[in-house]
């Protein structure tokens, strides 16, 4: 699948140290663009350039209809009901944050709860904490089982009169857990609470359909699939958004203002103050049609088979710990080996072309839960090859000669 493929991605041909060819494994950190990506972004740098929304002129129309038409390509990626329920903003973290502070105001009260779980993204605990901190809220957290699934036989025990909200990640940017959300928002909706669902690590693997999911908000990041940085989406279903307040002031997200009195403009612009990154938006809009052309259903075969070659081939390594579940991940496998320290693992294979990620994965309960203080992370796309897996194994083999 991915020879023809790889050619898209000009990053992948460099040579590391000027010795080795780059085996990027990094890929839940952020992903490579295609070129049709960054030509996309560039032609509208070059040829229709203007701030978007507020002109008369040609450019200016013409690049706001480049930016809502990148809101219609998002919207079908979801499969979300309308584009006013699709909100630009930088990206995963911005989203969550917009949530907890918007939907906070407007619903939250000191003693209301929040239930996430133990393999959150910090993005996806800190977030709430800002809000314990500002309105009395506190979290309640659904543990984990030691091969790094979520205890749902525990889950309707965590919701009480107070429980507002759930937060919870589709999938582990650690061990690759898929989290079974459809039956998460079944269980909520049943306490007629909302839920949340953290994409930024599903958006790139696997078809998302936010109406199937039955979700109240979903997030991602545009560079974790393949778009440009600084982007992201918040989908928020319309009865939602509609009630609750904007997250900032300024421009474009106002109807009138008077020093007195201020109304606010409709869904999604509510949400969207100041001038927005329109260019990322045709980049990220280029990003899903190119996956979409490729088919998130053949890079879920494909990743898949090639996550399930990698376990296989790193589980017959001496001393090596493998994290998370056998089976029902995603293409991130987290690992130990031996008593190597993770970065002196991560900094050894980077010596030899090969990039991983070592370290808290911005995941310090989850360590915590799992009694270690990080990992070595390797993380795989449709652009990586069995090869490529062959050498990070190769790799780690070398590196545990030098110890
Ligand atoms: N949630 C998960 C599961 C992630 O893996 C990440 C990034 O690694 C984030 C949230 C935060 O994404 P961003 O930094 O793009 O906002």
């Amino acid at each position: 699948m991915n020879d023809e493929l790889r050619k898209d991605f000009p990053i992948l041909i460099r040579k590391i140290y000027d010795r080795y060819p780059l085996v990027y494994l990094d890929n839940a950190a952020t992903t490579q663009k295609p070129r049709q990506v960054v030509e996309a972004m560039t032609d509208e740098y070059y040829n229709v350039n203007a701030n978007v929304h507020r002109g008369v002129h040609f450019l200016s129309q013409q690049a706001t209809d480049l930016q809502e038409a990148g809101r219609e390509t998002v919207r079908r990626f979801l499969n979300a009901r309308s584009v006013e329920e699709i909100i630009f903003t930088r990206g995963t973290t911005e989203s969550i944050n917009l949530v907890a502070s918007s939907f906070g105001q407007a619903f939250m009260h000191e003693g209301d709860e929040v239930i996430v779980t133990e393999m959150e993204h910090h993005s996806n605990i800190v977030s709430w904490q800002l809000m314990h901190d500002r309105l009395g809220i506190n979290l309640r957290v659904l543990p984990i089982t030691d091969d790094g699934r979520l205890r749902m036989d525990l889950l309707e025990g965590l919701f009480s009169e107070r429980t507002r909200l759930v937060s919870v990640t589709h999938v582990s940017n650690v061990l690759g857990t898929v989290n079974p959300v459809s039956d998460i928002v079944q269980i909520a909706h049943s306490h007629g609470v909302p839920v949340l669902v953290d994409g930024a690590q599903s958006t790139p693997h696997f078809p998302v359909d936010v109406q199937q999911l039955g979700c109240d908000f979903f997030a991602f990041s545009g560079h974790k699939i393949y778009g440009p940085t600084g982007i992201g989406v918040l989908y928020g279903r319309r009865e939602w958004l509609d009630r609750m307040p904007p997250y900032m002031g300024g421009g474009e997200m106002i109807k009138t203002v008077s020093f007195e009195h201020t109304t606010y403009n409709d869904l999604p612009y509510k949400f969207e103050a100041g001038t927005p990154d329109y260019i990322a938006v045709t980049g990220l809009a280029r990003a899903l049609d190119y996956l979409s052309q490729i088919g998130m259903d053949q890079i879920q075969r494909y990743e898949r088979d090639l996550t399930r070659y990698a376990l296989d081939r790193l589980s017959q390594i001496e001393g090596i710990r493998i994290f998370g579940p056998q089976d029902e991940r995603e293409a991130v496998i987290s690992f130990l080996v031996g008593d190597i320290h993770h970065l002196d693992m991560g900094t050894l294979l980077d010596r030899l072309g090969i990039a991983v990620r070592t370290g808290h994965h911005c995941a310090e309960p989850l360590m915590r839960r799992l009694g270690i203080e990080g990992t070595v992370r390797a993380s795989f796309s449709f652009y990586n090859t069995r090869d490529e897996v062959d050498a990070l194994v190769e790799g780690i083999r070398r590196v545990q000669t030098m110890f």
